[in-house]
């Protein structure tokens, strides 16, 4: 699609009044909705009341949501947006130079606020949901610490409690991350603790362990459900958490129809689903309807390859199987991928939505390996400026990828991706591949099958 490239400046900022005012709920234009949540027990579909005790009332709602395709954003959350949103589209033309290639790349740009990546964006939802029922704090859990950091900005804004369970190995390995949540007033507990039933088990049972992301959400839902005024809030996956992150998508299609840009190839990584679910939004919205024709692609680490190796069946969410089941692409609730370097990838299921919409051809996937996507992290950060996150940096190689076919085939097409976050916590990663120290493990068929077995056969 030929563009006057020339005519766009190199940062599009939309203004403060073209920030979106309402989500865009995808679930009411899919034709083959998403599969509901379950009850692992009963197989029935969790209604409002079975969810009541975990989740705050209006989160419940949003979930259960398939027919509403616009839900206001209610206007303290607006404000808060303000302080870091809009967030800038960046034509990537010194990318493009130093590729060489007739395409046109453009990225949506999320690490600019403290938290350092999209989450923060459904996080002050979540916060303000529950502050508006009257609770007094909420609990979670935080692998890597993206999601924690952004929660614990967003709990002190709304002035309610945070405490993260931040899985042992991370809490002893990022104190960074876990400084900047307790600046924000959360606490956070190393899991498995010594503070619930759960986390007292798993220490008796496997002393030193170190912990796993499966353990920290069985800790937070226990707490949750112990503690009066506390509910429970996941960072991803979740069918609400596509619709906060869709503010992404909106802006991003706003700045495109403000200056005539019309993508062909739209990219993201995915770890639970949540930045590309939001990305492709409205533009899988018209695809939906009929009305265009857009590339979706997927971008997963071949160590954890959900979409690309993955069943598409109902399974636990967690490995502790204390949370409902999800139908979703699914490496097996057991599945531990090997400790690579995008921590906030390492998920073995996928967002229901986005399975769903990938299952019935409207999206692909494909996966890449760390030393690939480490390269063009640093291609892009010597020629962009910034440091990406290595969970960002799997669409920037797919994108890079793309530009290159582009460069063979002479074709000028727009490829926009979605860059979630910066990675300065994540130094020890870049160490590792600087000094050439980084593996790409990929798991056998052999491994995965093991772990597929695992998956309770449901009929379903
Ligand atoms: C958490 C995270 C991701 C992956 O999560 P999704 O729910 O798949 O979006 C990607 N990038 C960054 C920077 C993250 O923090």
């Amino acid at each position: 699609m030929a563009t006057d490239a020339k005519k766009i400046p190199y940062k599009i900022y939309l203004e403060e009044n073209e920030i979106p005012t309402s989500w865009y709920n995808m679930r009411a234009d899919m034709k083959n909705k998403p599969a509901p949540l379950i009850h692992p027990g009963t197989l029935q579909p969790l209604k409002f009341e079975d969810m009541q005790p975990i989740f705050c009332d209006e989160l419940i709602k949003q979930e259960l949501d398939d027919e509403t395709a616009y839900i206001p954003i209610p206007e303290p959350i607006q404000e808060f947006y303000k302080m870091y949103r809009p967030s800038p589209l960046t034509h990537a033309v010194f990318l493009e130079e130093a590729l060489g290639t007739p395409a046109h790349i453009y990225y949506k740009f999320e690490g600019n606020n403290t938290s350092g990546s999209h989450k923060l964006n459904s996080a002050i939802a979540q916060a303000y949901y529950a502050k508006e029922q009257g609770l007094k704090g909420v609990t979670t859990e935080t692998g890597a610490g993206q999601w924690g950091t952004a929660l614990s900005m967003a709990c002190s804004f709304f002035d309610i409690d945070c405490k993260v369970y931040m899985v042992k190995v991370s809490y002893e390995q990022k104190p960074f991350r876990r400084e900047v949540m307790r600046t924000y007033g959360a606490s956070v507990t190393p899991s498995p603790s010594m503070e619930t039933n759960i986390g007292r088990a798993i220490n008796a049972e496997h002393p030193g362990t170190t912990g796993s992301l499966g353990c920290a959400i069985s800790e937070a839902v226990e707490v949750a459900t112990s503690n009066e005024g506390y509910r429970y809030v996941l960072g991803s996956v979740l069918n609400q958490v596509l619709l906060h992150q869709s503010v992404i998508g909106l802006e991003t299609k706003a700045a495109c129809d403000k200056y005539g840009i019309k993508p062909d190839i739209i990219i993201g990584c995915a770890g639970g689903g949540s930045n590309l679910g939001g990305l492709i939004a409205p533009f899988m919205g018209e695809k939906l309807r009929g009305e265009a024709d857009y590339r979706i692609i997927a971008v997963e680490p071949a160590s954890c390859p959900s979409f690309t190796r993955g069943k598409f069946v109902y399974d636990f969410a967690d490995t502790g199987k204390v949370c409902p089941m999800a139908k979703m692409y699914t490496l097996g609730h057991d599945y531990i991928p090997s400790p690579n370097h995008a921590g906030g990838l390492r998920y073995h299921g996928m967002s229901s939505i986005l399975s769903q919409l990938y299952h019935d051809g409207l999206m692909e996937a494909r996966t890449v390996e760390q030393t690939k996507v480490f390269e063009a992290a640093e291609q892009f950060a010597r020629v962009e400026g910034i440091l990406p996150a290595p969970e960002s940096s799997h669409a920037i190689r797919a994108a890079i990828d793309e530009a290159l076919k582009c460069k063979e085939t002479g074709e000028e097409k727009t490829i926009i991706f979605g860059l979630t976050g910066t990675g300065y916590f994540d130094m020890t990663a870049y160490e590792a591949y600087n000094d050439g120290k980084m593996n790409d493990y990929i798991p056998t068929d052999e491994e995965l099958a093991e772990s597929f077995a695992k998956i309770p056969d449901i009929g379903l």
